[in-house]
């Protein structure tokens, strides 16, 4: 199975990974080595190692509740695509889901596939215009280890710990384009399953990475808003490309651009 270049993934480039590099390794060569030098000394002056807990994770009382099947979203027979940067769907609220149906089972299989076919690692259910909090992953972007598919429904992350990591991070919805993105190495997670039930999940390295980037998109919150200016102004050309791309295919349509969050 060959991979083209634009091997996009959640974090970092793919062929780097086949060819049998560990990608934490190969991530933390292409990240800027100053910002990890200062993340370790503000790592190791933490007082209490452990719980990053921001606080501001849990706001699920704040989520649309979609309280019928997800076909009131998505034409289950309808194809789906990766909708790209600044796409209004990665920015609008994702309804929290409550009927675990056929159609809810289909659309993660159809994420797979999209992410599959991108050669990506993970995607968001908005990514593929469904605003639901859904997510599929795979770290090892390879259909043929359906053992490390992961689909999370409603996840919630209870806290974050670890060491703060800095890693050259992709997105499906910003084709070619990379930046820094700082963020806890481990989440704790309660998430449902397609079956409707409930379960917790410890998350660390990769995975985490792919986790808390996808998470993300759930809040409508985007990679580049996590990047500095230094990451920013990097992708700025291909920012703007995009925007401009997007107003020329639905012209008139309002979107919005990069608005800092800050790091994770
Ligand atoms: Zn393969
Ligand atoms: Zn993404």
């Amino acid at each position: 199975m060959t991979h083209t270049m634009s091997t996009l993934t959640t974090t970092g480039r793919k062929r780097q990974q086949r060819n049998g590099r560990n990608v934490a390794v190969h991530a933390k060569g292409r990240a800027s080595r100053a910002l990890q030098e200062l993340l370790n000394r503000k790592n190791e002056n933490d007082a209490a190692p452990g719980d990053n807990d921001d606080g501001d994770e849990d706001t699920s009382s704040s989520y649309p509740t979609l309280t019928t099947s997800v076909s009131a979203l998505v034409d289950p027979d309808a194809p789906l695509s990766i909708l790209q940067y600044p796409h209004p769907a990665l920015r609008a609220p994702n309804h929290t889901v409550t009927v675990f149906d056929d159609v809810l089972a289909a659309l993660a299989d159809k994420m797979f596939d999209l992410m599959y076919e991108d050669d990506g690692v993970g995607l968001a259910a908005p990514q593929a215009g469904v605003n639901v909090r859904m997510m599929t992953y795979n770290e090892t972007g390879e259909r043929d280890h359906p053992e490390d598919q992961v689909v999370l429904v409603n996840p919630r992350i209870i806290n974050t710990s670890g060491p703060k990591t800095v890693f050259e991070e992709g997105c499906l919805s910003f084709p070619q384009l990379y930046g820094d993105v700082v963020r806890p190495s481990r989440v704790r997670v309660k998430a449902q399953g397609l079956d409707g039930k409930s379960f917790y999940m410890n998350i660390d390295k990769f995975p985490a990475r792919i986790f808390q980037h996808e998470f993300d998109h759930l809040q409508g919150v985007l990679f580049v808003d996590r990047m500095d200016d230094a990451a920013l102004d990097g992708i700025r050309e291909g920012l703007e490309g995009q925007e401009q791309a997007f107003a020329r295919a639905q012209p008139g349509v309002a979107y919005e651009r990069v608005k800092k969050v800050g790091a994770a």
